[in-house]
């Protein structure tokens, strides 16, 4: 089976093989688009590699020397040739877009002899030294491993020695020197003279691309963006053009829209007589691509006409590598360009107007989890700033942090729970473990396509980059912006929308939602089948909830409600009451807070279903801590013995020690409390009747569902459940006023997902409480498991994800599945909904909707997600 293929064979279906450079690659050729010549060597290639112990099978060998001499044929060059040598790029590329992660070289085919033939025909033996040195660094880090850094040195010196500035100055003998030091650096760090056979640099090549796959950072990439790593690299390989041939010549980056806005506009930069990774790598700041206009008036035209053509083909906002050698242009790459969240919705949304994409082709354009950046919070501008510099606005969002400087550091200092902003002069592949853990990037050279504000823009971190009145000084930890200096560890804002740094910290507001979000998500509303409730304790988050499109509140924990301050010492007091008198006592002044509580919740909801659950941790927790409680004890009994102080905190201690628990998260807690106590029960289910029952009297409708948790068997619920409709009776018949109410449960101990059909006898609605399902399912507690041996499990591929954020869906989806089956096989009509962490999670919400559940809850700032993940699901 084959394992090459000439552009001209492939096509953009064949990602798999092909890789995605690979198969744009072919397709642009095939739609006639200026391409130079090549072939790919497909990913399978690199499988069978690494299966036969890191070597390249003999037959892909012979494929890929038949494709090399289909390439001299069609470019009537030859590699190694003294007369025309061909010159080409080893580029890597996997099905999905892991951008700069994986190595390329360019310029191969390049050594002493052929850059004199290049130097030769070129007529310009300035242009073939820089390129063959250019080779000779790439290929010495790429394949032979050895840093950079020795050579950038040794430019540094050579420059230095010689009084220039930038390396346009070097003269072609200036080249020739650098080559020879080149040459030395390589000689010392690998005992041998740097490889002069163009096909031992090709199959060298070929493998380090190969085993690029593997390296640290695109190891790293793969995990933060969930790839899976069978997939493996696929190798181009093409005929180079040159960018860097002088001032007709250079080479660009572009996107056919503003990958950070959205908006319809040619987006991009370019540099006049430099090569490819010049203008990403941001060592020099390039040019907006609207000024090529004036440089070369023509092949901006075409290169306009390509753009639309490409966008036109794909069906989407392409991001597009060019160069132009003497004049002609030539396409390197394109791609669905990676965007913000911001201008992934305007662009869907822009594409449904133009009547390129349908509305339902839209809504699968958008990454749910990219809906978060859209609710990040913005500086409040009623509030005085300080703007200390203004750079390119990368990448939108705003974020506070202490300035750092290294990427390590700034992943040190996230683990420890700072929040950091990292400040380079520009980023590498190698720093992304340090972006993914600041809250911001800056950096001081580079475009708005450099690195940094790609991986940026990438993961939905706010960026700005090119702030050149930044000088970063790495030995002293600080930059300097005129006569400020921002020292390492000191806070600063940045708004990557504007540019703006700004020193200090800023007060952050909630955002306002564009009319392109409202409209996407009010599409997604037309899809899903699923309805979608929030988590919601409190009036302020019912009402944020209700704002992003929550059809109901599906968890309302009452226990938030009993820990706050004022209310503390009275739920102690019922705590500690010694009898039942005791008991209802403190119940009594809990009653009518309660009530307040819920008022503000149902008026909030007015007319939309709200699941309260009664309280549900055990009690202790609302006791103080027993290890402090006793060294307050141990003290007073030498200050103040006998005191009527002591004696209180003795009772409060004694108390606390029986509660104690050696296991609380499966002791007395949940229905075991109303059991237990049914009291507290009682009195919470009064002031939700109460309160229905006032608001109802003024007209507002009020649809409480009374949620029993952590029950195991149906007698539980029985009880408790009668409990309900008694207290509910009472208060009708108190107040005159009929209240339409449910009693349910959430089904969170496997035991009640296996005799559901039993408990469904007993509940209008089962909710599946899905983190304390994963924890009794597992027999994970999930406080231990998240701290101690969880990551190590998810690392070691134990675990394919975490299954506190990722339902898992082999076992307790399982009992999830079970449980909607028993439970309807009893009722029909049991009303089924989850509401864990796991009801705003993309392939969560997939799962519900394929099990036919009526709704997901999850936090407020999740809806906007869950709305557009079900309507994915349905369509
Ligand atoms: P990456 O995946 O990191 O983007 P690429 O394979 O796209 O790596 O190559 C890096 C740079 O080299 C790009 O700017 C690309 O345009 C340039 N390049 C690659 N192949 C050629 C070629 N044959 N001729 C000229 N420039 C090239
Ligand atoms: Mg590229
Ligand atoms: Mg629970």
């Amino acid at each position: 089976d084959k394992k090459v293929y000439m552009f001209d064979e492939g096509n953009s279906g064949m990602k798999e093989i092909l890789g995605g450079k690979g198969a744009n690659l072919a397709e642009m050729t095939n739609i006639g688009l200026p391409v130079p010549y090549g072939f790919t060597i497909s990913s399978k290639a690199c499988n069978d590699y690494y299966d036969s112990g890191k070597r390249i099978q003999e037959e892909v060998k012979a494929e890929i020397l038949a494709s090399l001499a289909r390439l001299e044929a069609q470019t009537g060059k030859e590699l190694g040739s003294t007369v025309n040598p061909l010159l080409v790029s080893v580029r890597s590329g996997s099905v999905f877009s892991m951008p700069g992660m994986m190595d390329t070289v360019l310029n191969l085919g390049m050594n002493d002899q052929t850059v004199e033939a290049v130097a030769r025909l070129t007529n310009n033996p300035r242009f073939a030294y820089d390129s063959y040195r250019r080779f000779i660094q790439m290929f010495s880090n790429v394949v032979l491993e050895i840093d950079v850094f020795y050579f950038e040195q040794q430019l540094e010196k050579i420059r230095e020695a010689k009084g220039y500035h930038s390396d346009p100055e070097l003269s072609a003998e200036d080249w020739k020197e650098v080559i020879s030091t080149y040459k030395q650096i390589v000689k010392k760090h690998t005992k041998e003279d740097f490889p002069q056979d163009p096909m031992q640099q090709l199959f060298l090549s070929i493998n380090a691309v190969f085993d690029s796959w593997n390296n640290q950072r695109a190891i790293v990439y793969r995990q933060l963006n969930k790839i899976p790593s069978h997939y493996g690299t696929a190798v181009n390989i093409q005929s180079m053009v040159f960018g860097n041939m002088g001032e007709d010549s250079g080479t660009g980056v572009a996107f056919t829209r503003n990958p950070s806005t959205g908006e319809s506009l040619l987006y991009g930069e370019y540099l006049i007589n430099a090569q490819g990774e010049d203008v990403v790598a941001g060592i020099r700041t390039p040019n907006p691509i609207q000024t090529l206009q004036q440089d070369m008036p023509q092949v901006f035209e075409q290169f306009i006409e390509v753009c639309r053509r490409l966008e036109e083909h794909y069906q989407d906002m392409q991001d597009i590598e060019f160069t132009v050698e003497h004049g002609e242009l030539f396409i390197l790459q394109t791609r669905n360009g990676k965007r913000t969240a911001q201008a992934a919705l305007r662009i869907a949304v822009e594409m449904v107007e133009e009547g390129v994409i349908s509305k339902k082709e839209a809504i699968l354009r958008v990454e749910p989890e990219q809906l978060n950046q859209l609710l990040h919070r913005r500086i409040d501008d009623k509030f005085e700033k300080i703007i200390l510099a203004k750079g390119l606005p990368a990448s939108p969002g705003a974020a506070t942090g202490r300035v750092v400087f290294d990427p390590d550091e700034a992943e040190q200092l996230n683990n420890e729970g700072e929040k950091v902003i990292l400040v380079r002069t520009e980023t590498t592949p190698d720093d992304i473990h340090g972006i993914h853990a600041a809250q911001g990037v800056v950096t001081s050279r580079g475009g708005m396509t450099s690195h940094a504000a790609v991986v940026a823009r990438g993961m939905g971190k706010s960026c700005i980059c090119g702030c050149e009145a930044l000088k970063i000084d790495m030995q002293l930890q600080q930059f300097q912006v005129g006569e400020t200096i921002v020292k390492r560890l000191d806070t600063i804002t940045i708004d990557g929308g504007t540019g703006e740094i700004i020193i200090g910290e800023i007060p952050m507001i909630d955002p306002e939602l564009s009319k392109e979000f409202e409209l996407l998500l009010s599409w997604a509303d037309e899809e899903r089948t699923l309805d979608v409730r929030a988590n919601a304790d409190n009036p302020k988050d019912a009402k944020k909830a209700l704002e992003f499109g929550a059809e109901g509140i599906g968890l309302c924990r009452t226990e938030h409600m009993f820990m706050e301050a004022d209310r503390v010492p009275i739920v102690q007091q019922m705590i500690l009451a010694e009898t039942e008198e005791q008991r209802k006592l403190a119940l009594a002044k809990l009653l009518p807070m309660q009530e307040s509580d819920y008022e503000g919740i149902f008026e909030a909801m007015q007319g939309l279903p709200v699941t309260i659950r009664l309280l549900d941790p055990p009690l202790h927790e609302f006791l103080p801590d027993k290890e402090h409680l006793a060294v307050e004890v141990a003290k007073l009994q030498i200050t103040n013995p006998g005191s009527k102080e002591l004696a209180e905190k003795e009772k409060l201690l004694k108390r606390v020690r029986q509660l104690d628990e050696s296991n609380p998260m499966l002791g007395h807690r949940g229905v075991r409390l109303g059991i237990s106590f049914p009291e507290i029960y009682q009195m919470q289910a009064e002031a939700i009747f109460n309160t229905a029952a006032l608001l109802e009297s003024k007209g507002i409708t009020v649809i409480p569902e009374i949620m029993i948790p952590l029950v195991g068997h149906v007698n539980e619920l029985k009880i408790m459940r009668q409990l309900v409709i008694d207290t509910a009776a009472a208060v009708q018949a108190k107040t005159g006023v009929q209240i339409d109410y449910t009693v349910g449960t959430m089904i969170e101990v496997p035991r009640a997902a296996l005799t559901a059909d039993e408990i469904a006898t007993e509940a209008d609605f089962f909710s599946f409480g899905t983190n304390d399902l994963t924890q009794t399912t597992f027999g994970y507690s999930r406080d231990d498991a998240e701290g101690k041996f969880l990551k190590d499990y998810v690392e070691n591929k134990i675990l394919t994800d975490n299954p506190f954020a990722v339902l898992d869906q082999a076992g307790v989806g399982e009992l999830i599945k079970t449980g909607i089956k028993l439970g309807k096989q009893t009722k029909p009509a049991l009303k089924t909904g989850i509401c864990g962490e796991h009801g705003g999670e993309t392939s969560s919400i997939e799962f519900c909707c394929l099990q036919g559940l009526d709704y997901v809850s999850c936090s407020p700032y999740r809806v906007p997600l869950a709305r557009l993940a079900a309507a994915q699901a349905a369509i």
